[in-house]
């Protein structure tokens, strides 16, 4: 019985930033927001997350907490009916609207021992480099942006996991690659 299904999930507005899950089909799109979440740094603390059909105006499957609960979570994948190629979409955040969307690539046997959901493979890191570690002639992977030096200056601030501690008592974000 084939029951794993093999979805892209790609941000909307943001170019080359993508993750491949895969998910049971008795498994539930509060299952899927939770992976979803964690593969794309959002928050599992605060925000809404809702998936739907083509627009997201014309109504969606029921919103989800960042807890696992509401009217959205208990719908089980295979209860979409999904076939291979069909795309779907998912909005984190009601407010910033962070629009995702999902293409089933496949559905296929589930592994031994594997525990689904999980993310088997993402887009290839375009890196970008702590601007402070550059100062000194450093090439070091920026792991962190500033948002209030971001802002101050008016252009991003991006520091490595050591540049960051001077920033500790700013807001700060972790850059998705
Ligand atoms: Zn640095
Ligand atoms: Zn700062």
């Amino acid at each position: 019985m084939k029951n794993v299904y093999v979805f892209k999930v790609a941000l909307k507005h943001v170019k080359g930033l993508w993750r491949r899950i895969e998910i049971r089909s008795d498994q539930t799109l509060g299952n899927f927001d939770r992976i979803i979440r964690d593969a794309f740094n959002h928050d599992t603390w605060d925000h809404l997350g809702e998936f739907y059909k083509e627009r997201w105006s014309q109504g969606g499957y029921g919103e989800i907490y960042p807890d696992g609960k509401g009217s959205g979570t208990g719908k089980q994948i295979e209860q979409l009916g999904l076939s291979e190629g069909d795309k779907f979409g998912y909005v984190y955040d009601f407010g910033d609207e962070i629009h995702h969307i999902l293409t089933l690539e496949k559905i296929m046997e589930p592994e031994k021992g594997v525990k689904y959901p999980r993310v088997i493979s993402k887009n290839k890191p375009n890196y970008r480099y702590c601007e402070t570690c550059k100062k000194q002639g450093q090439k070091t992977i920026a792991k962190w942006i500033c948002i209030e030096c971001s802002e101050d200056k008016e252009s991003d601030v991006i520091l490595c996991e050591d540049c960051m501690e001077e920033h500790e008592d700013h807001f700060v974000d972790e850059i998705l690659y």
